[in-house]
């Protein structure tokens, strides 16, 4: 499938980069050099002798730049372990530069009429439509996920997009007549820059989930994209300046603890946006609200999945398939621990007969899911289930050799094949860290209550799901979790972009929650305006 793709997205786009000439030209290419607007090397052309990788745009201005860092960092491709990028640790005069353009295009951006603003987004979500391959394409190269999980990134991100329309609603005037000749209103104002620091498992989504908001509210924006797949973020703004976004108000740049560092403390930064791990998400909490930023932040999550004897075995089977491995279970409401109540035991013999069905691919291939990001994240898994199966749990489908690629071509790629333990404890690796893997797990419980309060104590609120045919106990579980995503015969229980992202606990930091209603308020300020006529001469 994704060669009939890629070969028609070649074609449409075989100029090296999209946009202006002087785009191209900026970015001071050699002859080796590829701009991360053009298609990414599949792992069939950079296993090819004399392959080179491609340097890492930085987008500031509407112009994409080659970074004159001296450090530089290498993204592999995990089929492969190939270095197919460079990606700069963006030096202080960048991140200066790239702050600065996004502070004065707020002066100008604020003042665009919000009609106006909202046709921009209109035109974006056209473009990310028709760019959704070239997307796709990159994600599957740098990340690794399958083609079909890519494409799904993109289409996730769109719909946040197709919801920042919604900012004519969101963001409207309220007002009232105090008495007569005298009314007061409030009004919405965008606060200014925002900047924006990002995980590697949806490089296309997550961005999203700022970006159409930011052209809505009339802000602007600096963004880092993860380290790992950086290369989304330039296509990203490039469209935003396709469909009409004026200079300044999307600008990526790259690196590590500096970038961050620099975006989190910046006088001229008005509010932050994270997402990622923990440790670095409670560090970017306490650096900004430091320096009296807006911070919204969601981290690391441990998901359970609590399947009650009468739930119905086709839908446990199917979730079991997509809250387990679907992005090769590297995603942050990804199932880690079925809860099997009493005797809904009986379903493990079917759940390792799935598991086992399962392959890990090359995303490039047909498959259900593709490497892991890194090589650390290969070793961890590996001892995770490692240690699991020392302090006594039985792996029934072991990843460390079940089902992963046998072609040569993908001998270094950070394959984990499907896995499925089952009997697992806390103590154990498997249950007291966020698996972030192609891998399920399951545990005994006695009765509903004792699985409400198992996961109501755990620390964190991203995701819940129970599997039952009971509408009693539906309810019950439901009004009784302390959760907040919570799915009823359904896993990965993300609401549509309407509804917003609402994780709790410490899985969030901040008060208003990603996408949705509260991405409108974290955007905007109120302000309260009295007018009075009363009185006043009018001849
Ligand atoms: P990560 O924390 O390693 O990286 C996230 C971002 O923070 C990256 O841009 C990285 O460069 C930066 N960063 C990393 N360490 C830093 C440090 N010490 N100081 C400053 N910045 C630092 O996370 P990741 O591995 O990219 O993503 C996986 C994690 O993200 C998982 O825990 C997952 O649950 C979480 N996640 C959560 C959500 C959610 O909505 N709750 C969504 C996606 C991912």
């Amino acid at each position: 499938m994704f060669s009939q793709i890629t070969r028609a997205a070649r074609s449409k786009a075989s100029m090296k980069y999209v946009g202006t000439k002087s785009l191209a030209m900026r970015l001071q290419t050699s002859s080796r050099a590829m701009s991360v607007l053009a298609l990414p090397p599949t792992p069939k052309e950079h296993a090819k002798p004399g392959f080179e990788p491609y340097f890492v745009g930085t987008y500031i201005n509407n112009q994409v730049l080659k970074s004159d860092s001296k450090q530089w960092i290498d993204v592999k491709d995990p089929a492969t372990d190939v270095v197919i990028a460079k990606v700069p640790e963006s030096t202080n005069e960048e991140l200066d530069a790239a702050i600065q353009s996004a502070a004065d295009a707020f002066e100008t951006f604020k003042k665009v009429p919000l009609i106006k603003r909202n046709e921009i987004v209109f035109k974006y979500i056209e473009l990310l439509k028709a760019n959704k391959d070239r997307l796709a394409a990159i994600i599957v190269s740098e990340q690794g996920k399958s083609w079909s999980a890519a494409v799904a990134d993109v289409y996730r991100g769109i719909q946040c997009a197709e919801h920042a329309t919604q900012v004519t609603k969101e963001t409207e005037t309220v007002g009232m007549e105090l008495s007569t000749d005298v009314e007061t209103l409030t009004v919405r104002e965008p606060i200014g820059v925002v900047s924006s620091i990002q995980p590697f498992n949806f490089p296309v989504m997550i961005p999203l989930w700022t970006i159409p908001y930011i052209i809505a509210t009339g802000n602007t924006t600096v963004m880092k994209p993860s380290e790992q797949c950086p290369s989304t973020g330039a296509i990203l703004a490039d469209l935003a300046r396709e469909a009409g976004v004026p200079a300044g108000v999307i600008n990526i740049v790259h690196g590590t603890h500096n970038t961050v560092n620099t975006l989190i403390s910046d006088p001229r930064v008005r509010a932050v946006t994270f997402v990622g791990g923990n440790n670095a998400g409670k560090y970017v909490y306490d650096v900004a609200t430091k320096h009296r930023k807006r911070v919204q932040i969601n981290l690391g999550a441990k998901n359970h999945t609590i399947i009650m004897p009468d739930a119905d075995k086709a839908s446990v089977l199917k979730a079991v398939v997509s809250g387990g491995f679907s992005s090769t279970g590297q995603v942050c409401l990804s199932t880690d621990i079925l809860l099997l109540v009493g005797e809904a035991k009986k379903f493990i013999p079917d759940i390792i007969e799935t598991v086992k069905g399962l392959q890990a691919k090359p995303g490039f291939e047909d498959g259900t899911f593709g490497p892991v990001v890194h090589k650390a994240s290969k070793e961890r898994l590996e001892a995770v289930i490692a240690d699991a199966e020392a302090k006594g749990a039985k792996v029934h489908v072991d990843g460390r050799v079940h089902n992963k690629p046998t072609d040569p071509l993908y001998k270094d790629g950070y394959f984990i094949g499907p896995t499925f333990v089952e009997g697992v404890k806390p103590g154990m690796r498997c249950v007291d860290e966020e698996l972030f893997g192609p891998m399920i797990t399951s545990m005994e419980i006695g009765s509903l209550d004792e699985a409400i309060d198992y996961v109501n104590k755990n620390e964190f609120g991203n995701s819940v799901a129970l599997f039952t045919k009971s509408g009693a106990a539906a309810n019950y579980f439901q009004r009784n979790v302390n959760i907040g995503q919570v799915g009823v015969n359904t896993i990965v229980p993300i609401g549509h972009a309407n509804h917003g992202f609402t994780s709790n606990k410490a899985s969030f930091l901040g008060d208003l929650h990603f996408y949705g209603p509260s991405a409108f308020k974290l955007l905007t300020e109120p302000k309260t305006i009295i007018t009075s006529w009363r009185g006043i001469d009018y001849n």
